[in-house]
């Protein structure tokens, strides 16, 4: 499961050189080329997914177990004071490249970064009408 023009494709199968903290069967863990602070990972898999919902489940599972490993290496080596695990679906969502990947980003207590959104102001009325929306 590959496609040709998908440049996560070529570096998760090691078509194009990466800097990898770590490797297995079926995923490569690099560091971003744009980092949002020191040592930026992503958790690429090795198959061609375009996004959570094609990732299948065993897979999602692989994910997580990964991404709570790094973590933990990632504070013990870089010794950052936080985590943030994220991972964009769609272009809306600020996906900019399609094949599946989770970022993994070490916070430091003066990286003068911001992972943030507006909050809104809903109403009970208007949460509940959202839960009916989802449930329903
Ligand atoms: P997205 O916006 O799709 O969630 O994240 C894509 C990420 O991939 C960005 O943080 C970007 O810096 C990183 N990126 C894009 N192209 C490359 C590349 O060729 N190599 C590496 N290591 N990272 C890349
Ligand atoms: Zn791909």
């Amino acid at each position: 499961m590959r496609d040709d023009n998908c440049i996560f494709c070529k570096i998760a199968n090691g078509e194009i050189p990466s800097k990898t903290i770590y490797e297995d069967e079926k995923f490569r863990v690099i560091l971003d080329l744009g980092p949002a602070a020191k040592g930026h990972s992503l958790i690429l898999p090795k198959s061609h997914y375009k996004n959570l919902f094609e990732l299948p489940d065993e897979t999602a599972s692989e994910v997580l177990v990964l991404a709570k490993k790094l973590g933990a290496q990632l504070k013990d080596k870089l010794n950052c004071d936080g985590l943030n695990v994220l991972q964009n679906n769609g272009e809306v969502a600020g996906q900019t490249v399609f094949h599946f990947h989770m970022h993994l980003i070490p916070r430091y207590t003066d990286d003068n970064q911001k992972i943030s959104w507006i909050p809104g102001e809903p109403s009970q009325e208007e949460l509940e009408a959202v839960k009916q929306q989802i449930i329903g």
